[in-house]
């Protein structure tokens, strides 16, 4: 049995980034940016007006004589002398003569004359070429997750396309025959299947789109064939339940005819103790322990970092944080203990219903204590590190 920290280790060693593609535009949210993007144009690409009003060389008098009219989109570059003005809209173009557009609000207009009735500095309201951004600098740098905020920025630049690492595919194997889905009865002696949601939706907040579940019967040759097909198409396998040591865990077999790698199994921690990680050429396979409790820490402690370096993307773990203990804390068990808890104003409150069987106490925590296996008692007032769940 391994650590928690030779685990991670593990992990890190073991996993490669993904290739870079090139990707629409439309196909890119939550991509990672596979190289630094450069802007092919200036923004704005040319001088551009914030405001309605009047565009004109400023000078010593308050009265203009309006020549033309500019709106958003109209491309002439009006001539104007010292004296005379244009009509000009919020995105228009300045006229290149002139250097000041003066908002509406503060002229008179008289026919085609009009008065400045508050003088604005000269090159007020103008957006000078550039602004933004020049030319060939740097958009967006290698690493960058790519957000509603950025693409809308990339969009700007007139940019369709951009250079991203490849996402993984994700196969989602749920084990066990006692298992049924939501909507379906249950009769005695079955359960409702909560991994395969739990671990997609955690997947999918990840940035992967391509995430496909498969039940497995609990016989070897199903979990044989299954696994076997999973690992040919998938870049990472997660199996759910039948890692144990009972008699229809079928999986540790499985993997081992399906020719995976093992890198490690049994981790000294709790939940979460039966984990197995091993790879198959390029393909990452966690078997992570049946109870739900336990699936979901393994996902958050070991399988996210492993998304995560796959996917280009930083940082690798979910943030961790110091909090002080609300009530004493003791591990007998010399194992890591992750426990679900809510912290608050840096107080941290450990919930009921630790079982790795139980889910409630996780769909309520926003925090996962961690009890290294060493210390066997954190006292209340004393600072514990912790995993954010919800940052
Ligand atoms: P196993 O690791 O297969 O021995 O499963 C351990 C426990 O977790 C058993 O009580 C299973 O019924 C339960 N379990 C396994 N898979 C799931 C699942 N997908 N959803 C909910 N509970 C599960
Ligand atoms: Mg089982």
């Amino acid at each position: 049995m391994i650590s928690v920290n030779e685990a991670l280790a593990h992990i890190e060693h073991n996993i490669q980034e993904s290739a870079a593609i090139a990707a629409k535009l439309q196909d890119a949210y939550g991509c990672v940016l596979a190289s630094d993007i450069h802007s092919p144009i200036h923004m704005p690409p040319f001088r551009q007006s914030a405001m309605d009003g009047y565009a004109m060389k400023l000078t010593d008098t308050n009265t203009y004589r309006v020549v033309g009219e500019v709106s958003a989109g109209a491309s002439e570059n009006i001539v104007l002398n010292n004296t005379e003005a244009v009509r000009i809209f919020t995105g228009g173009r300045v006229p290149d003569d002139a250097t000041t557009v003066v908002m509406q609000e503060d002229t008179i207009k008289n026919a085609n004359q009009i008065e400045i009735t508050k003088t604005p500095s000269v090159g007020a309201n103008v957006r000078p070429l550039g602004e933004q951004l020049k030319m060939g600098s740097v958009a967006l740098k290698k690493g960058t997750v790519l957000n509603e905020a950025r693409l809308g920025f990339l969009a700007g630049l007139g940019i369709e396309e951009v250079n991203v690492f490849h996402r993984p595919t994700v196969h989602i194997l749920i084990t066990g025959n006692e298992l049924k889905q939501a909507g379906q009865t249950l009769k005695e002696g079955e359960v409702y299947d909560s991994n395969s949601v739990t671990l997609r939706f955690a997947v999918q907040k990840e940035g992967i789109t391509d995430i496909t579940v498969h039940h497995i019967p609990d016989t070897l040759e199903d979990t044989i064939q299954t696994i076997s097909n999973s690992i040919k198409q998938a870049d990472i396998v997660l199996i759910s339940g039948g890692i144990s040591v009972g008699d229809y865990d079928f999986v540790e077999s499985a993997l081992e005819a399906d020719n995976v790698n093992p890198h490690f199994y049994k981790v000294n921690q709790k939940p979460g103790k039966p984990l197995w990680f091993g790879t198959n050429k390029s393909t990452v396979v966690f078997a992570l322990p049946g109870n739900p409790a336990s699936s979901l820490t393994c996902f958050y402690v070991y399988v996210l970092p492993a998304i995560r370096l796959m996917m280009g993307k930083h940082p690798v773990h979910l943030k961790r944080k110091y909090a002080r203990a609300d009530t004493d804390i003791v591990n007998v068990f010399s194992k890591t203990l992750f426990l679900k808890a809510i912290v608050k104003d840096d107080i941290a409150t450990p919930l009921t219903g630790q079982a790795s069987s139980m889910l409630k106490s996780f769909a309520l925590a926003n925090a996962l204590l961690i009890v290294p296996e060493s210390t066997s008692r954190i006292r209340a007032g004393e600072e514990l590190e912790y995993i954010t769940l919800r940052e």
